[in-house]
């Protein structure tokens, strides 16, 4: 039985993977990776390692969660050390805690590493601190995908009317819903919002605006994107230094 990693790959930007999964990644007998890890990581691997794609371009389609942990499982019947490498870190939204229970309730043994979440470091390569000494204290991470077909919102609307920076991934779809919310829970219009798609990567795009603009904006960007809401967007316009500088 081998031993598997669960490993975060970071955002996108291949020099913000960490030492150590870097060391993993090429001591790895087999890589299961899923679309937001960069696939560039994998060149670093030794001869010989098998690769195992487990996401599609389209995130609905993605190979179910528990055929997912099966695949991981059954390679780590096969090989020594088996890296599972996940976009940004395993526990940000990225079910590393699944796939850990499941190996563990099988036998196997694992070890996180943790990765630069794109929660942090996309807005930081857009300019956006998610703390700023006088702006906000706090800062918070939530999901703007709610499973289709339920009535109610997850999201617990009412906690978010401090003045916390508020962080949405996988809710690029769903901006129109989420500024509308924002708005009923009594942020003005005119709160301070963006968008930043392939955070990180050389074409990463930003569009900054308002609660009640944004939608129109930003509806046509690419994905992956995160949103982020709150004053600290506005030092973007001082903090900015990524974008343009490639091109
Ligand atoms: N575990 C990951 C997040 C998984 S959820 C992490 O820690 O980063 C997937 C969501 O993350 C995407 O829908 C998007 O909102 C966000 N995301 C991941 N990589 C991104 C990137 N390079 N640029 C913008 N958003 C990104």
């Amino acid at each position: 039985m081998g031993k598997v990693y669960l490993t975060g790959a970071g955002p996108g930007d291949i020099e913000l993977l960490t030492v150590k999964a870097l060391r993993v990644v090429q001591e790895a007998d087999v890589i299961i990776y899923d679309r937001l890890a960069n696939p560039e990581i994998l060149k670093e691997a030794k001869d010989g390692c098998e690769f195992v794609y487990v996401g599609k371009e389209d995130s609905h389609h993605i190979l179910p969660q528990e055929e997912i942990n099966e695949v991981i499982y059954q390679n780590a019947c096969k090989h020594t050390t088996v890296v599972r490498l996940k976009g940004g870190d395993p526990f940000v939204f990225g079910r590393g805690g699944e796939e850990g229970i499941y190996l563990q309730e099988r036998g196997v043994s694992f070890e996180f590493i943790p990765g630069i979440t794109s929660a942090i470091a996309v807005p930081e390569y857009a300019g956006i601190p998610v703390t700023h000494r006088g702006v906000t204290v706090s800062f918070r991470v939530v999901t703007g995908h709610e499973s289709s077909g339920k009535d109610h919102s997850q999201i617990p609307w009412e906690n978010y009317k401090t003045d916390d920076t508020i962080i949405f991934l996988m809710g690029l779809h769903r901006l129109e819903r989420i500024t509308k919310k924002l708005m009923e829970i009594g942020k003005p219009a005119s709160h301070p919002i963006a968008v930043i798609s392939r955070g990180t990567r050389i074409d990463q795009q930003t569009v900054v605006g308002t609660l009640a603009d944004i939608h129109e904006k930003a509806k046509e960007l690419p994905t992956p994107a995160l949103i982020v809401v709150g004053e600290v967007v506005k030092l973007r316009q001082q903090l900015s230094w990524f974008e343009g500088q490639n091109a």
